[in-house]
C-alpha cells in the first residue's frame, strides 16, 4: 500500500485498498475524472454489503468530531470505541480507521441491519461511494466514479446532484483544508523523522494524533479548532525540535 501516490495529490475512494487519507497509498487512479455536470451511473441492490467486512474506512479529523458531535462523546472516545489507529507506512502520519466487528461477521461498528446508524454523521468516503475524491495541493477538488461491480437496481445522476444529496459540497472546503494540512505535514514530519531519536519521534507522534483527532471538543466549531491546533502543533514541534538539538549537543560533548 501506499506507493504510487503524487505528494500533490490526495485521493479519498472507498474500497479496493486505496487507504492513507494521511499519506501515500498503492491507488493510481485509471478511471476518468468527471465534470459536476456530468451523468454516472452505478448499480446497487442495497444490501449493505459496503459496509461489512471493510478495513479500507479512513476517518479524516473532521469526519471523527462529526461521528463525536452525532453521539456527544470526546474523539478519543469515539476513536478507543469504534476505530483502529495506526501510523502511515510512507506518510508516516496517524490514519484512524473504522475498526470492523469481527464478530458481527466484520460489520462495520454502526451498520444496525442494513442501515447506518449515524447516516447523518456518516464519513466522507461513505458520503461519496460510489464517486471518489481526489485534491491537489493547490486545492483543486475532482471526482471519479469507482467500480462496483454490484447488481440491482441502476441508479443514475449528475455528479454535482449526487454530492449535493449527501452533503458533500457543503464540507468541500474542510476537507480540502485537511488534505492540505496532511500534505504540508507529511514533510515536515518526514524532516523531523530523519533528525529525531525514538523517544522524541515517539512524542511527535502523540502531537500529530492530538492535533488531528483528539483536541477537538464536538461542542465547537470544528474549523476554529484545526487552525488552532495546528499552531499548537507547530508550537509542539519547534519545542521537541529545540530539545533533540540540545540532546545531541549534549551528548557530542560528552564524548
Ligand atoms: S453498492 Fe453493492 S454492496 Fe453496496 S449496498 Fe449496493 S449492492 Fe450492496
Ligand atoms: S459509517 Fe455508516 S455508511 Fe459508513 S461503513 Fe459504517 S455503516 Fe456504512
Amino acid at each position: 500500500m501506499e506507493q504510487n501516490h503524487s505528494q500533490n495529490r490526495r485521493t479519498i475512494m472507498l474500497k479496493d485498498s486505496q487507504v492513507d487519507l494521511c499519506g501515500r497509498t498503492d491507488f493510481t487512479r485509471t478511471a476518468p475524472l468527471l465534470a459536476r455536470d456530468e451523468a454516472f451511473s452505478f448499480a446497487c441492490a442495497g444490501c449493505g454489503g459496503c459496509c461489512r467486512g471493510r478495513e479500507d474506512i479512513v476517518l479524516s479529523g473532521f469526519d471523527l468530531w462529526r461521528i463525536a458531535a452525532r453521539l456527544r462523546l470526546p474523539p478519543r472516545t469515539v476513536a478507543r470505541a469504534f476505530c483502529r489507529g495506526s501510523i502511515g507506512r510512507v506518510s508516516r502520519l496517524p490514519v484512524l480507521r473504522l475498526a470492523p466487528l469481527k464478530e458481527e461477521h466484520g460489520n462495520c461498528p454502526f451498520l444496525t441491519g442494513n442501515h447506518c446508524a449515524i447516516h447523518d454523521a456518516e464519513p466522507l468516503v461513505c458520503a461519496l461511494y460510489p464517486l471518489a475524491q481526489e485534491i491537489t495541493k493547490d486545492g483543486q477538488v475532482s471526482y471519479f466514479l469507482q467500480s462496483t461491480q454490484c447488481g440491482g437496481q441502476v441508479i443514475a445522476a449528475r455528479v454535482g446532484d449526487y454530492l449535493t444529496r449527501y452533503d458533500v459540497p457543503a464540507r468541500e472546503a474542510t476537507d480540502v483544508r485537511w488534505a492540505q494540512v496532511c500534505m504540508e505535514l507529511e514533510d515536515t514530519v518526514e524532516r523531523l523523522d530523519a533528525l529525531f531519536e525514538p523517544v522524541f519521534a515517539r512524542r511527535m507522534q502523540e502531537k500529530l494524533w492530538q492535533a488531528l483527532y483528539y483536541r477537538y471538543d464536538f461542542a465547537k466549531e470544528y474549523r476554529p479548532q484545526l487552525e488552532e491546533n495546528l499552531l499548537w502543533l507547530d508550537g509542539e514541534l519547534k519545542k521537541l525540535e529545540g530539545m533533540q538539538m540540545r540532546h545531541s549537543t549534549i551528548e557530542k560533548s560528552d564524548r
